[in-house]
């Protein structure tokens, strides 16, 4: 592997830790992200638009980002973790507006990679890679969040052997845009999902035995053109905007049989395999954020350095800035390490989940203080500080909440 000096890192912590093919990636990032206006960026956020235009061209021959990580077999870009680790801290640095949207796309097609079979790798692997169909991943639900053995979305089996699916999966990155989700419902008896319609006489529905955590939950490839989806709610949230994030519904939404993904009974270990790389994509993402807010913040305190001497009223605020720099790097360091661990095939849910949890705390932090630092012009709707601020909370609660990951490295500790 070639090591060159140069570095993603303010400080040079992680200098010579990144090959020449993964430097070229982090080129690629910056090209098409200085490509982007901050009047662009600034748009998507206020009208909360998705730019499908800038996910094809993240997708396309020039940049490939949608499927960097993925061998070349299905159309994959044959990168590694710790590139698309690069690729999205600096889109997090410059608020990119896909740049959520092209982490769950490349999180949804994890699963195919793993789980599906010939038929599906070529019919939507090879699609996703070029940009041609959007991947979302559809396991939240109204009544399981944090709780994903309580999914309430149910599939059946009907006469045909196909599927038949009845739910709703809630605030679904992608879900008005995407072309095909991957989705986890509960695979039930058609007699208990007769049972859970017609309800009780007093309107509550019970909840039949099957439908219960007992269930086998079992994940299926969901396209958009499927009788019976539909769009649900879409979401104008305070921060992550601009990526269509809505409510997706399956009213007996008719899914070919072909469609299973896995075995029955597989869904959660086909939800949980993804998101344990997706935390390590979210962690970078929260790193650039933290870095982000760092640059407004030196280019605030630059007014008070001179001749390289720090004026006496700026005292306070730059031992800030070196604190929240130790930070910001600290996270890097920790997000690179859960990288390279996906990339040297020994994954660990634990890191990725320190990773992640550490780096969405510190962008969260590191914007917040960075607010303080520039006084009015954190508010100021025109900087991009203020979109991070709103961002980075999301940052601790998608892809399982801090406090979750906090109980997933204690039980891990515990074993
Ligand atoms: C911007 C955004 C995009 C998202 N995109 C997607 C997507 O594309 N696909 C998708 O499927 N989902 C998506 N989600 C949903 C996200 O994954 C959930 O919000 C997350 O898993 C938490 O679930 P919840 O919001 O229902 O919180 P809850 O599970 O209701 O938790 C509420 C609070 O209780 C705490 N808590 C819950 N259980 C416990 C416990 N056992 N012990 C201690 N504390 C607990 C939590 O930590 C949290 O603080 C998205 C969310 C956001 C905000």
């Amino acid at each position: 592997m070639v090591q060159t000096q140069t570095s993603p890192s303010s400080t040079g912590a992680l200098a010579g830790k990144f090959s020449k093919e993964q430097l070229q990636w982090l080129d690629k990032a910056k090209l098409f992200a200085r490509a982007i206006t901050p009047a662009e960026v600034i748009a998507s956020d206020k009208e909360n638009v998705f730019r499908r235009d800038l996910f094809e061209k993240a997708c396309s021959a020039e940049f490939s980002f949608g499927s960097l990580p993925f061998p070349t077999t299905y159309g994959g870009a044959g990168g590694d973790y710790v590139s698309f680790s690069l690729v999205n801290e600096e889109f997090g640095r410059r608020c990119v507006p896909i740049m959520s949207s092209l982490g769950v796309h490349v999180l949804s097609q994890e699963p195919i990679y793993r789980f599906g079979n010939d038929e599906q790798k070529s019919k939507y692997l090879t699609a996703a890679s070029t940009g041609k169909m959007l991947a979302a991943f559809g396991l939240t639900e109204p009544n399981a969040g944090s709780d994903t053995a309580a999914i309430e979305t149910t599939a059946r089996i009907d006469g045909s052997g196909n599927y038949v699916l009845n739910g709703t999966k809630t605030f679904i990155t992608s879900g008005a845009s995407a072309e095909f989700y991957i989705v986890m419902a509960r695979l039930i008896d058609p007699a208990d999902e007769s049972a859970a319609r017609s309800g009780s006489a007093d309107g509550i529905k019970p909840r039949p035995e099957s439908t219960k955590r007992s269930g086998q939950i079992t994940a299926f490839i969901v396209e958009r053109n499927f009788e019976g989806f539909a769009i649900g709610q879409k979401f104008d949230m305070l921060g992550m905007r601009g990526y269509s994030t809505c409510e997706i519904v399956f009213n007996d939404c008719l899914v070919p049989k072909e469609n299973l993904l896995g075995a029955h009974g597989e869904g959660r270990k086909v939800a949980l395999s993804s998101l344990a790389k997706g935390r390590v994509t979210i962690a970078a993402q929260c790193v650039g954020w933290a870095q982000g807010a760092l640059d407004a913040c030196l280019d605030n305190l630059q007014r008070h350095y001179r001749d390289g001497v720090i004026t006496a009223d700026a005292g306070g605020m730059a031992a800030k800035l070196g604190d929240l720099a130790v930070q910001t790097e600290a996270a890097r360091v920790l997000t690179f390490q859960a990288a390279r661990l996906i990339d040297a095939r020994e994954p660990s849910v634990t890191v990725a989940a320190m990773a992640k949890t550490f780096a969405s705390d510190v962008a969260m932090k590191v914007s917040t203080e960075a607010m303080n630092v520039l006084g009015m012009d954190g508010l100021n709707p025109d900087l991009l500080i203020e979109r991070i601020f709103r961002d980075a909370k999301a940052g601790q609660i998608y892809e399982g909440t801090n406090q979750i990951q906090r109980m997933l490295i204690a039980r891990d500790l515990l074993k």
